[in-house]
């Protein structure tokens, strides 16, 4: 394997915590369940795409870039890392917001705006797909543009995971987990974890709980991580292939689609909160961690297990979601 090729920027702070969640163990009745929290990764409030950029953005830099172009939902957690990954290093930023503006800008659309970057509204085009129109303006402009994917989910942002597995085993003293449970949906975190999983021979289940609905892709989700995972695989020089029985992909999970939060996950944050001070995020954690909540009540993960639960960001968006998680009702009188 070849990893150290591959020149990476320092983005972030790492190693992110490992902690436990024992008062939620507690309550669930459940196994241990331990917290990485990659929600802490320090970069404009943190989250799992500051892994991905330290490579990705080290590869803009060495080709001489001076722009960068991503694309986004108007509450991407991967477009408000990239912003203020660019406005750290002298990049000049350019998003793909799918959607119309909002009236008022609010969490991550908030912060972009901060980080001085141009925002592009993409109306029906949520993945990018005006992507190729704009590098070509931004040539003809004079600029170099450099393309961050959708969601950092290629090669370069991949490999960033499987740094993310050596470090986790590094803090790791006590039993092996048996499960690791994360967010999966542009695959980027999904691949890289697999790839770690293997190279340092751990025997944890890894389950990416689904978080959105297809929507017109190409290539269906499992086959884009299965191919992520194996040109990735190529591109280190690692003798390794993986094939569809391997994976798993959860999508149980999915609710009513991208972004719409539901009683589950509205228990899983409150949850979260009340018992470890620690907050979810309405659209990716939260919906992982109602998984795992529904899979220990289910008995399908035992009380003898112990189980990583990956917290890959996106609390910013929690204000955007102010109506939909109004909990004032549930203030108890004194
Ligand atoms: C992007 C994101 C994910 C999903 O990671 P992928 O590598 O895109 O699958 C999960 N959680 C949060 C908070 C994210 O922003």
């Amino acid at each position: 394997m070849h990893l150290k090729q591959f020149e990476k920027i320092s983005l972030g702070f790492f190693p992110t915590p490992l902690v436990e969640l024992s008062r939620l163990s507690h309550f669930l009745g459940g196994p241990k369940i331990f917290m990485k929290r990659d929600d802490l990764t320090g970069l404009a409030l943190g989250g799992n795409k500051t892994r991905k950029l330290e490579y990705i953005l080290a590869d803009a830099l060495k080709q001489g870039c001076d722009t960068i172009i991503t694309a986004g939902a108007a509450q991407s957690n991967h477009c408000r890392q990239t912003a203020a990954a660019a406005a750290k290093l002298n990049l000049q930023c350019h998003l793909l917001l799918g959607g119309d503006p909002p009236l008022k800008a609010q969490g991550n659309l908030l912060l972009d705006q901060l980080f001085a970057c141009h925002i592009h509204w993409t109306g029906t085009n949520r993945k990018g797909e005006d992507i190729p129109r704009l590098f070509a303006q931004l040539e003809a402009a004079g600029k170099n543009p450099y393309i961050v994917p959708y969601g950092g989910s290629n090669e370069l942002g991949a490999m960033s995971f499987i740094d993310a597995v050596a470090e986790l085993e590094q803090q790791n003293k006590g039993s092996e987990f048996s499960h690791v449970i994360f967010a999966s949906s542009s695959g980027g975190t999904h691949a890289g974890l697999v790839l770690g999983k293997h190279i340092y021979n751990k025997t944890f289940e890894l389950a990416g709980i689904n978080i959105d609905k297809e929507t017109n892709a190409a290539l269906p989700f499992e086959q884009q991580i299965i191919q992520l995972v194996n040109s990735t695989a190529k591109l280190i020089k690692l003798d390794y292939t993986f094939s569809k029985d391997q994976l798993i992909l959860n999508s149980d999970y999915i609710g009513k689609g991208y972004g719409i939060v539901g009683s589950q996950e509205k228990e899983a944050i409150a949850l979260t909160a009340m018992y470890e001070g620690i907050l979810l995020d309405p659209v990716y954690t939260a919906r992982a961690m109602s998984g795992l909540i529904h899979l220990i009540r289910s008995g399908k993960i035992a009380k003898s297990d112990k189980v990583l639960f990956w917290h890959t960001g996106g609390a910013p968006s929690l204000f955007a979601y102010a109506d939909d998680l109004d909990f004032s009702q549930s203030e108890t009188a004194i």
